[in-house]
Order: structure tokens, then C-alpha cells, then sequence
């Protein structure tokens, strides 16, 4: 039996960006495309990490693979498995890099052993499918007790790291020093920001690459107000008659359908006149959907008529993040104790997992039907969702952290909030966004400007193959 899972990928064709870049972007990756062909001729590059489905990392790599592919190059992705015990020291481990206590459990000899002996039989298969040419890209600390194994046989290595904070605290120097000895061997660092790299790390092995969103995507396309307002009547999230128009593009170009429902709870469906604040996120702490709820309770909900919907992955569905259920359990409690004015416009959405681009869907109509978007998150190694919020010409407030700091410039494309548990203000900032709609109009459009700018998949493509191409050079 196999213990790695393959996601079977297939190629998107890159040509398709000349509509959206500059003519002067586009060129760029003309030329990288064309280098990549020849340097990655008989190799393959490698994506390995720890889930193919929910969160940013598989978002990301499921459209990178498909244009790397789109481009001639042979590029994979493997998941790992792991046992709950594996998954529990991960996700501890994932707090403590964005400086947060999580389980408040330890990372000593005995989380070590479990670590290791989880990832020893993922390296022995992964040995055997992996060729002495190949390009190896190992995503997060889920996976980085593997470089060791693959550079002793030869392989080249890249650690991605996805997540990070500004300012480091003892919890995070405890989490690197967990680290620092897997990754240690790899060729190539990678992180999304300068302010995110680990103390004592060879310094020649660095390199800051951030990360993209897909134009073109279920999750980002182009999509009609009939579709927006079809797909979330079939998913259950809004009140209203069934349409045949809840239809969006697949990513190889058929057409799906959104039919499968969304768990309603708090005080279920919208209704389609509804202005909404949404957040959609993970279920998780440092997401902070409790500070968004009380926050809008508190200093939104008083002074305009607006909806807040937190929206969520079903919690079965993310077999690596242990904590869902229990922050979802949590926002409910919260929810149940509010007074019934405030309680009834305040809807929790757990999205269907099934079908990720039916997901995406969902996704991509609800922050289309939303007035402002929030990210109001306690960490935050980029926060994907703020670029796909701009993209698609919200205004987003944000908390001032991590990467949302490269996404949004203040008060030009978004607004950020300087200290992430300041509830008053990020209502404030959402207050006055709703009671401007010209500002919400200028935001959006300079939001979206932005995205185009910086944050698509070639220029993040075009960074990698040029790592990728350093260090084959390197011999
Ligand atoms: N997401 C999703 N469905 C959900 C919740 C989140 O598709 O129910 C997506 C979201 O649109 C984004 C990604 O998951 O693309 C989250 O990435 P982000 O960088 O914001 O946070 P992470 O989950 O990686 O911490």
C-alpha cells in the first residue's frame, strides 16, 4: 500500500495570461517559460506537503503545478501521510512559528520521535519515485524532516516556508530551534518575506518569493451577478428560488455546477439585499473569527444595517487541522449567547469540501457578494484570501501582519488595522468603508490594480524556475 498520496495535476496553458499583464509582465514570463523548458528538460520537480485539499499552501500549488506543466515542464506533487499524533505536533509546531502558545504542549525528544518515525516510511517511498536529476520542493515543517534524506542521496532541495511572523518570540525561536537541523540540509530556503527569516540560517541559501493567487481559477474568475447570486442560493448560503445559472468554469474548461449545500448555522441564509461583511477562513485561532464576531457585535452591527458571515471548510473535511472543530464549536457558543437583533444577522457557513473547485466557487461568489472583506487575523504568513478579496476589487480590512502588509497599501488599496486585537478599530474601519460608497469603489479598483500588479502566479512561477535553474547550475 502506498503511503504517499500523488494529486493528479493536469496542465494549464500559460498563454492565457497576455490578457491579464502588462505587455511588459507578459514578456518577462515569455522569457522565463522558455528557459524553464530547456533547464527542467528530463528532470521533474517535485511538490511534496501535507494536504492536497483547504488552506493556501494546496491552493496555491494546484494552479502553480498546472501552469508549470502548461509550460513543458514535468512538475508533481506527493502528499504525505501522517498518524494523529504527527498531525498534533505539526499543527503545534505551525503555532509556534506564528509565535502562538496553540496546544500549549512541548516540542522535546519525545514529539522528535514521533515526528521522525511518521516521516520515515514517506521517505523511503519517496526515495524510491525520485530520480537523482529531479528538483525536490518540500512545503512547511510538515515535511522538512525529509530534506535530509533526499540531499544525503544527491537530490536538490528546496524548503519552502509558508508561514511566518514579524517580530519573533521565544515561541518561535523554540519552533525554529525544533527546525533549524531538518532544514538545515536543504539548497535553497525559501520564505515570503524578508522579516520571516529564521535567525541562524546560511544566509547564501536564502530566498524571499511571494506567493500568488490564480486569475483564472473557480476560486478567482470572472463570474456574472446571476451566477453570484445562483451559486450561493444552491449552496444554501442565501434565501431565494433555485436558478440553472448556479454554473461557473471548471479549470480545464468544462462547466460545473455548485449543488451541494452549505452548513448553515448561526442565523442561516442571508437574504440577497443583505450588505456583508465576510471573512473566509480556516477555522482556526489566529484567524480570530471570535474578535471578527465581537468586533461587529461591539462597533459594526450598532451603527449600520450590515451582515457579517464567517465562512469556513466543512470541519471534516481538513484532516490535517485537528483544531477546526473545536473553533467552529467555539464561534457557535459565542453566537448563541448574542441578543436576538445582533444573532440574526450574523451567519456561520461551513462550506462543502467534496468537490475543491465547487469549493472555490462558493468561495469566489461570496466575496463577490460582499460589500467589505475582512481579514482580521492574529498571524498571517501571506493571507491569500486578501489578494483574492483585491482581485476581485473589495475593499479588504486587514490586520497590519505578515504578508498582508506587501498586499495592502493603507488607506489607498485597503485598509489595516495596527494592532490585530483592536476590535474598535477594525469597526471603525468598516464603519466608515460602509458608509462611503465611493470609497468602497476607488479601494476596490485600486485593490485590484495591485493584484494585477504583483500578486499572480507568473511573476511567482518565474521566481521559482529561477531558483530551480540557480541550483541545477550550481552542478
Ligand atoms: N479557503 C477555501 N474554502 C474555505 C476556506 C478557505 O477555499 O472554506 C481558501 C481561501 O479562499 C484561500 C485559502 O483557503 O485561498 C486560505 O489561504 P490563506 O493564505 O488565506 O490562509 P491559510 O489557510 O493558508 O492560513
Amino acid at each position: 500500500m502506498p503511503i504517499l498520496s500523488q494529486v493528479d495535476i493536469k496542465p494549464l496553458q500559460p498563454e492565457r495570461f497576455d490578457r491579464v499583464l502588462s505587455h511588459e509582465s507578459y514578456s518577462i514570463f515569455v522569457e522565463a517559460m522558455g528557459k524553464a523548458r530547456s533547464v527542467f528538460r528530463g528532470r521533474r520537480v517535485w511538490n511534496v506537503n501535507s494536504t492536497g485539499k483547504g488552506g493556501g499552501v494546496a491552493e496555491m500549488l494546484t494552479s502553480l503545478i498546472a501552469y508549470a506543466q502548461g509550460i513543458g515542464v514535468d512538475a508533481r506533487w506527493v502528499v504525505i501521510a501522517g498518524n494523529p499524533d504527527f498531525f498534533e505536533i505539526t499543527k503545534r509546531i505551525h503555532n509556534h512559528l506564528h509565535g502562538a502558545e496553540g496546544d500549549k504542549g512541548t516540542l522535546g525528544e519525545e514529539q522528535r520521535s514521533i515526528y521522525e518515525e511518521a516521516l520515515a516510511p514517506n521517505e523511503e517511498e519517496l526515495l524510491r519515485l525520485i530520480d537523482g536529476e529531479d528538483v525536490v520542493i518540500l512545503h512547511d515543517p510538515q515535511t522538512a524532516g525529509l530534506a535530509r534524506g533526499l540531499v544525503d542521496k544527491g537530490i536538490k532541495v528546496i524548503w519552502r516556508c509558508h508561514v511566518g511572523l514579524d517580530t519573533p518570540n521565544d515561541i518561535a525561536r523554540g519552533a525554529w530551534d525544533f527546525l533549524r537541523g531538518y532544514v538545515s540540509p536543504a539548497h535553497r530556503y525559501v520564505f515570503s518575506r524578508r522579516a520571516f527569516v529564521w535567525e541562524k540560517l546560511a544566509g547564501e541559501k536564502l530566498v524571499v518569493i511571494p506567493p500568488s493567487i490564480d486569475a483564472f481559477s473557480p476560486k478567482n474568475q470572472d463570474m456574472p451577478g446571476s451566477a453570484v447570486e445562483a451559486i450561493l442560493v444552491a449552496t444554501g448560503l442565501m434565501q431565494g428560488e433555485a436558478s440553472r445559472e448556479a454554473v461557473f468554469t471548471e479549470v480545464h474548461g468544462g462547466q460545473g455546477w455548485v449543488k451541494r449545500p452549505t452548513e448553515m448555522y448561526g442565523a442561516g441564509p442571508f437574504s440577497a439585499n443583505d450588505r456583508l461583511v465576510v471573512q473566509v477562513s480556516r477555522w482556526d485561532r489566529l484567524k480570530d473569527p471570535l474578535g471578527v464576531m465581537k468586533g461587529f457585535v461591539d462597533h459594526i452591527a450598532p451603527v449600520t444595517d450590515a451582515h457579517l458571515v464567517l465562512a469556513g471548510p466543512s470541519v471534516a473535511a481538513v484532516s490535517d487541522d485537528p483544531e477546526g472543530k473545536q473553533v467552529l464549536d467555539e464561534v457557535r457558543a459565542a453566537w448563541s449567547r448574542l441578543d436576538d437583533e445582533v444573532a440574526g444577522r450574523i451567519h456561520l457557513a461551513c462550506l462543502p469540501m467534496d468537490d475543491g473547485q465547487e469549493n472555490a466557487a462558493i468561495v469566489n461568489a461570496l466575496q463577490r457578494k460582499a460589500t467589505v472583506i475582512v481579514q482580521k487575523s492574529l498571524a498571517e504568513g501571506f493571507g491569500l484570501t486578501v489578494a483574492e478579496g483585491m482581485f476581485k476589487s473589495k475593499p479588504v480590512v486587514a490586520s497590519r501582519i505578515g504578508g498582508i502588509q506587501d498586499q495592502i497599501e493603507d488607506g489607498v488599496s485597503g485598509m489595516l488595522i495596527d494592532d490585530a486585537g483592536d476590535l474598535e478599530a477594525y469597526g471603525m474601519a468598516v464603519g466608515r468603508l460602509l458608509a462611503d460608497p465611493a470609497l468602497i469603489e476607488t479601494m476596490g479598483t485600486a485593490a485590484r490594480a495591485r493584484v494585477l500588479d504583483r500578486f499572480l502566479g507568473p511573476r511567482h512561477l518565474t521566481q521559482y524556475l529561477e531558483v530551480c535553474t540557480e541550483l541545477l547550475n550550481e552542478g
